[in-house]
C-alpha cells in the first residue's frame, strides 16, 4: 500500500525579489526528503488581504507527492520559509516567503499549530485559482463542493476576516423561487434571526399591480424605508449572524421596472444615501429557477395582487441578478438551483456549508 499523499501548498511573496523566492522555495521543497514536486499553478499578482496597505503579492499553488505526516510536513515549510528570510513580525505583515499547507490528500486536521483544509482557503481566489489550475474538480474536504465551484463563487476577489461587522446572510432570487421558505428552512438550521421582507403591509403595491403607476413611487419609497430599518447598522447587532429572505439592492430593479424616468432618477439618489446606512451581506445565497416555476409557485401561493405578474417580469429580474451577481464584489455567493426542490437533508447541508462561510467570532472583509 503506498505511503504517499498529494498535497497542495499556498505560496506567497510581497518583498524583495517575489519572483525569485517563489522559484527558491519550489526548488527548496524539491529537495526535501519525502517530498516530491509534481506540478505548479501559474504565479499570478494579488492586492495583499491586509488590514494596512503593504505591497503586492505574488503567489502560486504547488502539488507535491509526500510521505511526510502532516506536522511534519508543515515544519518543513517552516524551515524553509526562514532558510527564505521570513521575519515574523506582525499578524498579516509583509513577508519574503510564506508556505500553506492548503490541502493534505482529503485529511481533515484540526490542531491548535494545524488546520487543514486552510481555514480562509474557500474566501481566497488567488489560492483557488492555483487549484483550479491544478485539480478544478476535486472536492473540497469539509465542504464537498469542486474548487471550480467554489472559486466562482468569489468573483475574483479575496475575502478576510473583520471582526467590526454584522453578519448577515441575504438569500436572494426572482419572485416565486422560494427565498422565504428556504430561509425558515435554513433557520432550524443555523442560530441566526430571520429578517422576512415585510411586503403584506405597504399600502401602495395591491393598487400599483393594479395599474395605479402615479402610487409607484410611493410604493417604492415604502419598501426602501422598511428595509433599511430591517437591515441598518443601528438594528443589527454586531454580536449575531442574521438571515434575511431578500437582498437590500433589489429595490433598485423594482424601482427599474415600476417608476417613471423622472421618478426613478428621484428614487436613485434616495437609494444611494439609504444604501449607506445598511449592512453588507457578508454571504449571499441566490436561488436560480425557470421562470415557467417561478410563474406556477406564484399562482400557487394566491397572492391576490400578484396574480398579474407576467413570465416578461420574471425573465427581466433573473437577468438583473444574473448581471448584478457578475460584478459583485461584496461577498461571496452561493447559487443553488430550485429551492423548493431541496429537500430537507439538503437545507441542512446548505446550512452547513453557510456556517462554514461564517467562522464563530470571524466576519468576512473585501479586498477588492
Ligand atoms: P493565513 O493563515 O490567514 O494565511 P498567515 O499565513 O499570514 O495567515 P502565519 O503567520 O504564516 O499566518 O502562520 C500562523 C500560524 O498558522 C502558523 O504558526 C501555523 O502553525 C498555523 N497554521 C495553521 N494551519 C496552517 C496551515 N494549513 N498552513 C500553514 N500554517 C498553518
Ligand atoms: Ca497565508
Ligand atoms: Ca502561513
Amino acid at each position: 500500500m503506498s505511503n504517499q499523499t498529494i498535497a497542495y501548498i499556498g505560496l506567497g511573496s510581497n518583498q524583495d525579489d517575489r519572483n525569485g523566492i517563489i522559484q527558491s522555495a519550489l526548488e527548496a521543497m524539491s529537495r526535501t526528503d519525502g517530498v516530491r514536486l509534481l506540478r505548479t499553478s501559474h504565479i499570478i499578482e494579488t492586492e495583499a488581504l491586509s488590514p494596512y496597505p503593504q505591497p503586492k503579492y505574488l503567489n502560486a499553488v504547488a502539488e507535491v507527492e509526500t510521505m511526510l505526516p502532516p506536522t511534519e510536513f508543515l515544519s518543513r515549510l517552516q524551515r524553509i520559509e526562514n532558510q527564505l528570510g521570513r521575519v515574523r513580525t506582525k499578524k498579516w505583515g509583509p513577508r519574503t516567503i510564506d508556505l500553506d499547507l492548503l490541502l493534505y490528500g482529503d485529511s481533515i486536521i484540526e490542531q491548535p499549530t494545524l488546520s487543514v483544509p486552510h481555514k480562509q482557503l474557500h474566501l481566497r481566489s488567488f489560492v483557488l485559482s492555483g487549484l483550479c489550475e491544478l485539480c478544478p474538480d476535486s472536492l473540497h474536504p469539509l465542504l464537498k463542493v469542486s474548487f471550480s465551484e467554489l472559486y466562482g463563487r468569489l468573483n475574483g476577489c479575496n475575502f478576510g476576516i473583520d471582526d467590526a461587522m454584522s453578519m448577515l446572510i441575504s438569500i436572494a432570487g426572482p419572485i416565486g423561487v422560494g427565498k422565504t421558505t428556504l430561509t425558515s428552512g435554513l433557520l432550524k438550521y443555523l442560530s441566526a434571526e430571520g429578517i422576512f421582507e415585510d411586503y403584506d403591509k405597504n399600502p401602495y403595491l395591491a393598487d400599483v399591480y393594479a395599474g395605479q403607476k402615479e402610487l409607484a413611487l410611493d410604493s417604492e419609497l415604502y419598501f426602501l424605508s422598511s428595509s433599511v430599518r430591517q437591515l441598518s447598522r443601528e438594528t443589527l447587532r454586531p454580536d449575531r449572524v442574521y438571515l434575511s429572505d431578500y437582498v437590500f439592492d433589489k429595490a433598485l430593479m423594482y424601482a427599474q421596472n415600476w417608476l417613471e424616468l423622472d421618478a426613478l432618477r428621484e428614487y436613485e439618489k434616495i437609494f444611494a444615501e439609504q444604501r449607506k446606512k445598511v449592512v453588507s451581506p457578508v454571504l449571499i445565497v441566490c436561488i436560480d429557477d425557470t421562470t415557467q416555476h417561478c410563474l406556477e409557485r406564484i399562482h400557487q401561493r394566491n397572492r391576490r395582487y400578484e396574480q398579474g405578474i407576467q413570465s416578461g417580469f420574471l425573465k427581466h429580474q433573473q437577468d438583473w441578478y444574473n448581471r448584478l451577481y457578475a460584478d459583485w464584489k461584496v461577498c461571496p455567493v452561493i447559487r443553488i438551483p430550485a429551492a423548493a426542490c431541496l429537500t430537507d437533508e439538503q437545507v441542512q447541508k446548505l446550512a452547513a456549508q453557510i456556517r462554514y462561510y461564517l467562522p464563530e467570532a470571524e466576519k468576512i472583509r473585501c479586498s477588492c
